[in-house]
């Protein structure tokens, strides 16, 4: 009989699988891809639609674009994962599998810190995006010189550090007033990153009269305040969440093995979890690399792993061995609003951080290039004008 292959999830590590899978695994298996959303969505760019909803026409491609005929879609909420049974649970039904990649991504993690879930944005899917739009536009509109609209952004990673940008785009488009916070619990912004790199950002943030916290934790949020464990609190009408993610719940009851606290599937270089018809890659899972070392969250690592997991799932339902993957850093290139700021990319090996034009050209070609590659030049050349 022929074996089933069912990849879950349509962001980086989805789509990536789903396209080296039917490049890899011809007639022996048949291959079923599930997600909530029937969209590949660029998410490293979500945080455009804050200032311009328009730019989702852009950065979301339809899953029929991606996958060839031969691949099955399902457009499902997973629920959870039997692997006694083999069974992917669904909202309603179920799907039998005889190998399985997880790839829903992560959610964020509120670390247990009071009100922070029931009074935050979050961003981690398009409708996050439109969401903080749509409010930020309400801020804006009730807002006065005088008393201008405050925005804190907590968690100054990528995406607070992206987001924060955009807001401060969107107020000097619109001459709106507008206060922004970006605060971040450890020492420096873009906290584990080389120091050139934090310090080229935050001169970018602080140029955009973003005002900076950092070396404060928040210890909890009511309707209108951020109180900060130590001491102090500042009033917010708009506030968002970025400060870490940890798995989705509905993985917790299943029985591979993750990590205690973030919930994050446990792989190996091969992505193959403690059971080895379950593999796992791009922010749902921690893949191993060597000791106490991990391929880090980000789109980056989660479109080179998929490259790898498409072809391993094909040579498991073979029987052939499996090979490793090791993570390739090829730099980081991150904006705030029109700019950016770029470092250790592999193509310009003498300058580790720069910004302007070049920077900026290079964020959009990242993003074009995927597009690219997941769907046709036409389609990547319409999102570069429009990003
Ligand atoms: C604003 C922002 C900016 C970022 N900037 C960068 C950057 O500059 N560079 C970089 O490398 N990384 C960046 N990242 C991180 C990067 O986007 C993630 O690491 C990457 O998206 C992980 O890919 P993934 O496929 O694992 O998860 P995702 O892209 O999150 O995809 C998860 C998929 O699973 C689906 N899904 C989720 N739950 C379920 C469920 N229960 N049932 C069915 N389907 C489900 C989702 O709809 C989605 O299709 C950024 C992230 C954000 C939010």
């Amino acid at each position: 009989m022929t074996e089933q292959v069912v990849v879950l999830g349509s962001g980086y590590a989805g789509a990536g699988t789903v396209r080296s899978l039917e490049r890899s695994v011809g007639d022996d298996a048949e291959v079923t891809w599930v997600s909530d959303v029937d969209y590949h969505l660029v998410l490293h760019e979500s945080h455009r639609c804050i200032r311009d909803p328009s730019v989702r026409e852009h950065i979301t491609v339809p899953v029929e674009d991606v996958k060839s005929a031969g691949t099955r879609f399902v457009q499902a909420r997973v629920t959870g994962l039997d692997t006694d049974r083999q069974v992917v649970e669904l909202e309603d039904g179920e799907i039998n599998y005889d190998y399985v990649l997880v790839g829903i991504g992560s959610q964020t993690a509120f670390f247990g810190i009071d009100g922070l879930r029931d009074h935050a944005h979050t961003l981690k899917g398009l409708d996050d995006a439109l969401s903080i739009h749509d409010d930020l536009k309400r801020a804006t509109n009730e807002a006065t010189a005088d008393d201008p609209a405050q925005v804190v952004v907590g968690g100054a990673g990528l995406t607070g550090i992206q987001v924060a940008g955009e807001i401060a785009e969107f107020r000097d488009e619109r001459d709106a007033p507008v206060e922004i916070r970006l605060i971040e619990g450890l020492d420096e912004i873009f906290p584990g990153n080389d120091p050139s790199v934090q310090s080229a950002l935050r001169s970018l943030l602080e140029k955009r009269d973003v005002e900076i916290t950092t070396g404060e934790f928040i210890g909890s949020v009511d309707e209108q305040q951020v109180h900060i464990a130590e001491n102090g609190q500042y009033d917010y009408d708009l506030l968002i969440w970025t400060g870490g993610i940890c798995g989705h719940e509905e993985m917790e009851s299943c029985q591979v093995e993750k990590d205690e606290r973030n919930l994050r599937f446990e792989v190996d270089r091969t992505f193959q979890s403690s059971d080895e018809r379950v593999f796992a890659i791009g922010d749902a899972a921690l893949i191993e690399q060597g000791e106490d070392d991990q391929a880090p969250p980000t789109a980056q690592a989660a479109w080179q792993a998929a490259e790898v997991a498409g072809e391993n799932i094909a040579r498991a339902v073979r029987g052939q061995s499996l090979r490793e993957w090791s993570y390739e850093d090829k730099g980081t290139v991150v904006s705030v609003g029109e700019d950016a700021v770029a470092h250790d990319i592999f193509i310009v090996p003498f300058i580790s951080t720069f910004g302007g034009i070049f920077a900026q050209i290079l964020k959009k070609t990242i993003a074009v290039r995927w597009i690219r590659d997941l769907t046709d030049t036409g389609t990547a050349m319409a999102a570069w004008s429009e990003m």
